[in-house]
């Protein structure tokens, strides 16, 4: 059988070069296509030699539809406008679509749980296997620990080019946490704090954000009780993992029927 194509969303960006390169190495699959936005500089190179590497035999395109059209799977860390425009490209190809992009707004989420009715996609805001991990973890100690007690805070560290916050991975532990509490993270969720905030709400769920420098990426839960603290922790130190991740959720996907997955799903935790 053929190699399963592949197209690359936002192959200029930090981690649409990686997943370029991985693709390009995998002996099971093959580049179909790399995509970058209108007016980009790489537009019709090779996407190997933009990179400063060997040619990859293909051209780089701003035309995602005719790229997909003939793909069997799509990676795509790219921005929400773009990632939504995707997944009904993807609907239409009958194309895997693996979602990293973060930052979505609730109509965004809607579009792309209308699109998996056609195709499988695989969203998570943070392709990592420990991280995935943490999200079990958080959800059986959130659990195991009477909410009146225990205050959960969740807080992240990003590279200074991040532009959402919280970052995905937070706040799928925050949801994590909640439905170890027996609800979702709407009901839980303590707003941004900022000037006299008042004492904190008994039982939510709050989140801070640092950006600097070029950290990958930092999670805490941390658990404060009356007399002691937990904290759980993910540190990734390689962006690549990130992009790995996709890889083995794209691989898992191939041969799923439509529907929307997380990577507990293909991870099978
Ligand atoms: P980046 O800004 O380096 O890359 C995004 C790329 O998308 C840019 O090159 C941009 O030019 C391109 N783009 C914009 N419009 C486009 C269009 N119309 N067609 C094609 N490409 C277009 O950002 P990044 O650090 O690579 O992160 C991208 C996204 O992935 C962010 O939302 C980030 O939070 C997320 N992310 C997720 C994970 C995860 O594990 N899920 C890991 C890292 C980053």
């Amino acid at each position: 059988m053929d190699r399963p194509g592949v197209v690359v969303m936002g192959a200029a960006g930090r981690m649409g070069r990686l997943l370029v390169d991985l693709v390009a190495q995998a002996d099971d699959l093959r580049l179909a296509g790399a995509v970058v936005r209108p007016g980009h500089a790489w537009i019709g190179q090779d996407p190997g030699r933009a990179m400063g590497g060997a040619d990859l035999g293909l051209r780089v395109t701003d035309d995602a539809l005719a790229a997909i059209a003939g793909a069997q799977a799509i990676l795509d860390f790219t921005t929400p406008a773009v990632t939504v425009a995707t997944a009904a490209l993807a609907a239409q190809a009958r194309a895997v679509h693996v979602i990293g992009t973060t930052g979505f707004a609730p109509a965004d989420l809607a579009a792309i749980t209308a699109a998996a009715r056609h195709a499988p996609i695989i969203r998570a805001g943070n392709m990592s296997l420990g991280l995935n991990l943490l999200m079990g973890l958080t959800r059986r100690v959130a659990a195991a620990l009477d909410a009146r007690d225990w205050d959960i805070e969740i807080v992240e560290t990003h590279h200074r080019h991040k532009v959402d916050a919280p970052s995905g991975a937070a706040l799928m532990l925050g949801e994590a946490a909640a439905e170890g509490r027996g609800t979702s993270l709407d009901q839980l969720r303590i707003p941004a704090r900022e000037g006299i905030t008042g004492p904190r709400p008994p039982g939510g769920i709050g989140f801070a954000a640092l950006r600097g420098g070029d950290v990958v990426g930092e999670h805490e839960v941390i658990l404060a009780g009356p007399g002691e603290r937990i904290s759980l922790r993910h540190m990734a130190s390689d962006r690549t993992l990130f992009a790995r991740g996709a890889l083995t959720a794209l691989r898992w996907a191939l041969d799923k029927g439509p529907g929307e997955y997380s990577m507990a799903d293909v991870l099978g935790l």
